[in-house]
């Protein structure tokens, strides 16, 4: 290990999905040969037996079929093996086949009628409940989710971030939105929070920087798509690590340390700020672009570029959102002003 500091406390490796024995089982080879060089245990092996595809011919796993595959996996290296479930059935044949560690998929997220399914059939089986974040950013939705679990006597419960869909996202095949996993921190400081950098990324090249930001939030592990030949994958072929690129990767990584010095702590409200400016730019961006629609109907219907009783209660908008705070409302109306004459410029 070259770093020192905080390393996670959990690792989660193993394939997008189960394609085939010998697939399986020479990852779970492969992990299992470096298993006492990685930074932390191997926690879980992953590995996706139902995959909720996007295209109706997409590959979606090898179903029922792939317990035996796992079975020899828990068996020949001792992992404890988990898989994706959505339904009820996914669940009975989970605990059928003696797996007991589950994880709920970003799409399944968004529907509560399905996670309360899931729920209940975890009720009084002594699972181990991993709750991905939904596709949608929407923090209510994921804490709800984890009180499901929560209220079904899961004891072992994880919360794992792995973006959210977002058109305007240029980099990743998720936008991180770093905000969201935060707020889950700052609202369940007790539930351990993994990120899934495979799925932020999109792409084996940007994994890596994915993984380091979760670390820089002092998140508790990492889950990584590992597959034995990544290029030859049925599902994720793109963004998925050999056990061998996993080891590399955690190895460079830059494990914060532990202790909270001056420094750490100004580092994290650093982290916090540009993820809130990042937030302010869209937003912004997101407005001019509400003002050019208006620009447009103006001229369509000839209607005046400024009024000024219009341009009140948008000041009385924000006044109503600010603080109670003088100094801070004189930097508000200076704010305002250069922005209503921003918005004159761009409709004229
Ligand atoms: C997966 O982990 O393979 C998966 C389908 O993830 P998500 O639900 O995050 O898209
Ligand atoms: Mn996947």
């Amino acid at each position: 290990m070259a770093n020192s500091g905080r390393m996670f406390r959990y690792l989660i490796a193993g394939p997008c999905a189960a394609e085939s024995e010998a697939q399986v089982y020479e990852t779970a080879l492969r992990l299992f040969a470096l298993r006492d060089d990685f930074p932390c245990p191997l926690t879980f092996f992953r590995c996706g037996v139902w995959k909720p595809r996007s295209a109706a011919d997409a590959f979606c796993g090898a179903g029922e079929e792939a317990f035996p595959w796992l079975r020899r996996v828990s068996e020949s290296f001792g992992f404890q093996v988990c898989v994706e479930v959505a339904t009820l059935q996914h669940v009975e044949t989970c605990l059928r086949n003696g797996v007991t560690t589950i994880w709920v998929g970003a799409r399944t997220a968004v529907n509560p009628f399905s996670v309360q399914a899931v729920a209940d059939a975890v009720k009084g089986n002594g699972c181990t409940v991993l709750v991905k974040n939904p596709v949608i950013p929407d923090l209510k939705l994921w804490l709800g989710n984890l009180e499901r679990f929560e209220k079904a006597g899961v004891e072992a419960l994880f919360a794992v971030h792995r973006g959210f869909a977002d058109k305007d996202e240029r980099l990743y095949r998720n936008a991180p939105m770093w905000e969201v996993p935060v707020a889950l921190r700052v609202a369940r400081p007790d539930i351990p929070l993994l990120c899934d950098p495979s799925h932020i990324a999109g792409s084996r090249d940007l994994v890596r920087q994915v993984a380091q930001t979760a670390v820089d939030y002092g998140m508790d592990g990492l889950m990584v798509e590992t597959h034995a030949a990544p290029a030859n994958a049925l599902s994720d072929a793109a963004q998925q690590l050999t056990p061998e690129a996993l080891l590399e990767m955690l190895n460079v990584l830059v494990y914060k340390s532990q202790s909270q010095n001056p420094d750490d702590l100004l580092r994290r409200q650093r982290d916090l700020i540009r993820t809130i400016d990042g937030q302010i730019a869209r937003l912004l961006a997101q407005r001019l672009s509400v003002v050019e629609e208006i620009a447009n109907i103006k001229r369509e219907h000839n209607i005046p570029l400024v009024q000024p009783a219009q341009w009140n209660t948008v000041v009385e908008n924000y006044r109503r959102h600010a603080l109670d705070d003088s100094r801070f409302m004189e930097f508000l109306e200076k704010y305002l002003e250069l922005l209503h004459q921003y918005s004159l410029r761009m409709q004229q």
